[in-house]
């Protein structure tokens, strides 16, 4: 399983991460290869996604019901699976914890990401102080979307819908995303994006919209190493 790496994250140390690409097999093939690639690293702990705007801390046997996930210690490593949606990593480089996201339209409407965030300053961190990557998703070349999308992200939402080529507007995803980490108080310059669009590119990515319901999904996976110092 390859991965694509933030440039922001990839120099803290002791951190690991990536944003996985399509392989092929079952989902629970993909989530065994994504285990391998980190086990040294630690164990990654997965979510059963319902694009809620839920945040859990692992550890758990069962995964729970939740689209975000805070890991506070090192060797606790969170996975996120996509396939159009976004997956937002975020990193405290000082108490050296993370979170991370599953933010398809429902869950960025519902404001997930900034959930994590919140979730992580409630153990002290202070968001100046972190860094966020958001990964490969549906871009808005290809996010065509109805009237109830836009309406579900109310008029200061949108300013992330853009006119596409037909009658429907098209939601950058990526940006509400980013607009939501800054509003939550991440500096700007703190934010990398895998400007990669999931639909345009079959060679990478599995995409829903390109796939329909049979589409396999991307792991992304973001924590401290078991070996890095506390
Ligand atoms: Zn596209």
């Amino acid at each position: 399983m390859k991965f694509l790496e933030s440039s922001r994250l990839a120099r803290v140390p002791g951190l690991v991460h990536g944003f996985g690409q399509r392989v092929a097999g079952t989902r629970e093939a993909a989530r065994e290869a994504a285990r391998a690639t980190f086990g040294e690293a630690g164990a990654v702990f997965f979510l059963r996604q319902v694009h809620g705007c839920a945040v859990v801390s692992p550890p758990w046997t069962e995964p729970p019901d939740a689209d975000a996930g805070i890991a506070k210690e090192r060797g606790v490593l969170l996975g996120i699976e996509t396939a159009d949606c976004l997956p937002v990593l975020i990193v405290d480089p000082i108490h050296r914890r993370v979170a991370a996201a599953h933010a398809g339209w429902r869950g960025t409407s519902l404001r997930v990401a900034q959930e994590a965030v919140r979730a992580l300053a409630r153990e002290g961190s202070s968001p100046a102080d972190l860094l966020a990557a958001l990964g490969p998703g549906i871009g808005p070349c290809c996010y065509e979307v109805g009237p109830d999308v836009e309406s579900a992200f109310g008029e200061a939402g949108s300013r992330f819908f853009v006119r596409g080529p037909g009658t429907r507007k098209h939601l950058d995803v990526t940006a509400a995303n980013r607009a939501q980490l800054e509003e939550a108080g991440i500096p700007a310059a703190n934010i990398d994006a895998i400007a990669l669009c999931t639909r345009c590119r079959p060679d990478l990515f599995f995409s829903y919209r390109r796939d329909g319901a049979y589409a396999g999904r991307m792991i992304s996976v973001v924590g401290f190493s078991k070996s890095s110092p506390s």
